[in-house]
């Protein structure tokens, strides 16, 4: 991408309304803007990054035998009624009528649509069990919408749900999500925390919240230092052998939100110098509640034994809209963004110290080509700009490695390289250049 050619529209100072580092960054970089409360254009390299994000969020998936489809963002209000959800859900819900007075919502989650798609097709345990997602818009009507995509109203989420003949299955596709969740945010950079949430009046020990570590994070957690520590199990696991000791290993030590929080058994678990309390941003929050949409919305499979039986169920919820703010509180310095490079708009800037140089012009058109070559996504400074200037924009916006040719440079037939995230330079010939950024 040639910069002179692209729109990356970066500000100079926030608007006094973006009350958090990511959110600031976020506008300043030209990555959203705000339409309405709670709602946000994406802009080209935020976009970029919402792409990338989903991409990692969707391997983990696929990896862990979870099965894309696409659910539309509008749903009929009358599955909502089948489930008993539509008069509880309240004001988060944005509710429409079409032209023939039907009443129809912008979907804030998609257990009673996937319920129904399940139920029209799949009848016996042979066909279990089954996790079907999606990445798609959804809605909410929060209350106090703010800081910038963290708590919008219209975000995007992968939203996963799980079908099983029993218990014992349900837990097992449980314990895929649950270290399919821990390898996503280690991909994305992230040191995840899963804390015990509440699981409403089903019970049981079966859903967590992914809670990332951030002073302006909205929920507090309290939770054993060697938890935070330890780090996800990678993706070489056996995801169809027998997770529950990988599981158990986290689960053992105490973890909980405010909600959950419950402080005696805290200092019983966990010695004082181990006791971390912290702030926190939700990212991903996964759920085991049985028979909750199967039994009011019909949906049955026949077991081994014939008999027919309300198919178990779990749903999955990463907020991938979310994760792109919550990468910012967690990576940047006074300059701007540090992407980690899985997430990274572009994989180097290639800056052109001296544009309409021909000896200059020709370097930086090479390197950019080798990097393009390379699969590296490179962005080519080529604008009529002080260095500064140039400079000042790609540290915000973040790109990990800027490859600097100039004149005096070009002369001794070298370049200079910068990490973004430590910023470390070297003055290299290109060919080594490109090996280091390659
Ligand atoms: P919160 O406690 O922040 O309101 P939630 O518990 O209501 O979130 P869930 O229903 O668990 O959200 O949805 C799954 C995930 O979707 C959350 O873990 C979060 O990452 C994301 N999410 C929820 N609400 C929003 C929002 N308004 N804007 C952006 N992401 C959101
Ligand atoms: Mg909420
Ligand atoms: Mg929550
Ligand atoms: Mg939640």
């Amino acid at each position: 991408m040639r910069l002179s050619r692209y729109f990356m529209p970066t500000l100079r100072e926030a608007p006094s309304d973006a009350q958090i580092v990511s959110h600031q960054l976020m506008l300043r970089a030209g990555l959203i803007r705000q339409e309405a409360a709670g709602i946000y254009a994406w802009l080209p390299i935020g976009l970029k990054v919402l792409k990338k994000i989903e991409q990692v969020v969707r391997e983990e998936m696929n990896r862990a035998g979870a099965v894309e489809v696409l659910m539309p963002t509008l749903q009929l209000a009358d599955l909502w009624r089948e489930s008993g959800r539509y008069d509880d859900y309240g004001q988060e819900m944005l509710r429409i009528k079409d032209r023939h007075e039907r009443d129809l919502l912008y979907g804030p989650t998609a257990e009673e649509v996937i319920t129904d798609i399940f139920r029209a097709y799949i009848k016996s345990y042979k066909d279990l069990p089954k996790n079907l997602y999606n990445i798609q818009w959804k809605f909410r009507d929060e209350r106090r919408p703010r800081f910038g995509v963290m708590r919008g109203r219209e975000f995007l989420m992968k939203d996963a749900y799980s079908f099983d003949i029993d218990e014992a299955a349900a837990r097992r596709s449980y314990n895929r999500m649950f270290l399919a969740y821990l390898n996503t945010y280690a991909r994305l950079g992230l040191k995840a925390i899963p804390v015990r949430a509440d699981t409403g009046p089903i019970g049981g020990d079966l859903s967590h919240e992914f809670i990332i570590l951030a002073e302006t994070g909205e929920s507090e957690v309290f939770a054993h230092k060697d938890l935070v520590e330890m780090g996800a199990p990678g993706p070489d696991i056996d995801w169809d052998g027998d997770l529950q000791p990988l599981v158990d290993q986290r689960t053992r030590l105490y973890a909980a939100s405010d909600e959950m929080h419950d402080q005696a058994r805290f200092e019983s678990e966990a010695p004082a110098d181990k006791r971390m309390t912290a702030r926190g941003i939700e990212v991903g929050h996964i759920f085991y509640f049985g028979e909750k949409y199967s039994k009011p919305m019909n949906a049955k499979v026949a077991g081994p034994d014939g008999a027919d039986r309300y198919v178990q169920m779990g749903s999955y919820g990463v907020g991938v809209s979310r994760l792109v703010g919550a990468i910012i509180e967690a990576s940047h310095d006074e300059a701007g963004i540090i992407w980690p490079d899985s997430v990274a708009p572009f994989g180097a800037a290639v800056v052109n110290l001296r544009v309409g140089e021909a000896a200059v012009d020709e370097v930086a058109e090479q390197a950019y080509r080798a990097l393009t070559e390379a699969g590296k996504e490179p962005l080519l400074d080529d604008r009529d700009e002080r260095p500064g200037a140039k400079f000042a924009s790609l540290d915000l916006v973040g790109v990990p490695w800027q490859l600097i040719v100039g004149p005096k440079g070009v002369a001794e037939g070298v370049v200079e390289i910068k990490r973004r995230a430590t910023g470390e330079r070297q003055t290299l010939p290109l060919d080594a250049a490109l090996k280091v950024i390659c």
